[in-house]
């Protein structure tokens, strides 16, 4: 049977990456968008051969082409919105953040639960096949034991996000929510470990407004005793991205690997020499879109589940608040 997608939000990451996706993914169609300016609204569908243009969030839950919505709007609103989806009995495929605050994300998972709808967190870097042979590599012992990790986060945010990210503090903006929970994700996924406490720093380097944060540097503690350094920001346009698994037998650089694209090499460094490890790359929102259109069929778990969205969210939260305090802070789940 076909799964019908309506999207909450005409955004651009639905534009750029994620209705391609569901397009690819079989039995998946896009079936309408709501968004609040519906001038905007009416020309996103028409743009995007969307049938349906919906003034109204309930409107959309109540058209009985939709299964299940992809919500991409602004990261104050997704709590609200993905409540509403699970009592209208719509699955759930929610951005990160999952919200801004660990008592909202439970929030949402419960009402997902307590509906009997799927809810996953858009965290697409976990299926990066890059990513996927670090904790392959990881996981098989190939470093030994991890002692550290590293992400390197750090970019340019393109001109046409220069948006509510830089300036608007109602709508959960900053590097730390954009970037760093994205590391934290990636890190729990190739570790597989959980993060116990983070000291960050921030920085205002002037393309965010007010005290939001453009740039910070992160150290995590993991339950396993890693310690992980993460550095995010979207004002250095020429830095490289990369992970880097630091271990008792080996150390591996995956570079070029922390994007949206299927690019990237993995490298395992050992007393045997470097090695540059084979990886089949895929496109990562078709993957993420894949395995939720299969967990929506009772076929498995999604990529990325509604908990782990609140965990990288406890952590990114917990960065926030180290950065303010200038303390060490513990990651709270609840
Ligand atoms: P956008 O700024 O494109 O969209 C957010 C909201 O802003 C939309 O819902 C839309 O509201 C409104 N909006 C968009 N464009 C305009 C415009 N030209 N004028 C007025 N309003 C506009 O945000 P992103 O796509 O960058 O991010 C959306 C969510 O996705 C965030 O939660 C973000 O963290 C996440 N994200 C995830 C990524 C991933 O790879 N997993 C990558 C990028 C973002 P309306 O619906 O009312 O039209």
């Amino acid at each position: 049977m076909t799964l019908g997608w309506g999207l909450v939000g005409a955004s651009a990451i639905a534009h750029e990456w994620v209705i391609d996706a569901i397009r690819a993914a079989p039995d998946n169609e896009v079936v309408a968008v709501f968004s609040t300016d519906p001038g905007r609204g009416a020309r996103y569908a028409a743009d995007h051969r969307i049938p349906t243009a919906h003034a109204g969030l309930q409107a959309l839950l109540q058209d009985p082409r939709v299964g299940a919505v992809y919500v991409s709007t602004t990261n104050d609103l997704h709590h609200g919105q993905v409540v509403a989806a699970a009592r209208a009995g719509k699955h759930v495929l929610c951005e990160k953040p999952l919200a801004l605050e660990v008592r909202e994300a439970r929030e949402m998972i419960d009402a997902c639960s307590a509906a009997g709808v799927v809810l996953a967190t858009n965290h697409h870097l976990r299926e990066a096949a890059t990513h996927r042979k670090v904790r392959e590599l990881v996981a098989a012992g190939a470093v030994g034991d991890v002692r550290f990790a590293k992400v390197f986060h750090a970019g340019l945010l393109p001109p046409h996000l220069q948006t509510w990210r830089l300036r608007d503090p109602r709508t959960g903006p900053g590097a730390i929510l954009d970037l760093t929970v994205h590391d934290v994700d990636t890190l729990r996924h190739v570790l597989a470990a959980e993060p116990v406490e983070v000291v960050a720093l921030t920085q205002q380097a002037g393309m965010a407004s007010g005290d939001i944060e453009d740039g910070a540097m992160t150290a995590i503690r993991f339950d396993n005793g890693v310690v992980a350094q993460t550095h995010d920001a979207f004002t250095v346009p020429f830095a490289r991205t990369a992970i880097e698994v630091h271990g008792s037998a080996g150390s591996i650089y995956a570079r070029d690997v922390m994007t949206q694209r299927p690019v990237g090499e993995v490298v395992l460094r050992t007393a045997r020499g470097e090695e540059v490890v084979a990886c089949q790359p895929e496109n990562l929102y078709v993957r993420t879109l894949r395995s939720f259109s299969a967990a929506v069929r009772g076929e498995g778990r999604p990529t990325c589940t509604g908990e782990d969205g609140l965990r990288s969210l406890a952590t990114a939260l917990a960065a926030l608040q180290s950065a303010r305090t200038g303390r060490r802070v513990a990651v709270q789940l609840g």
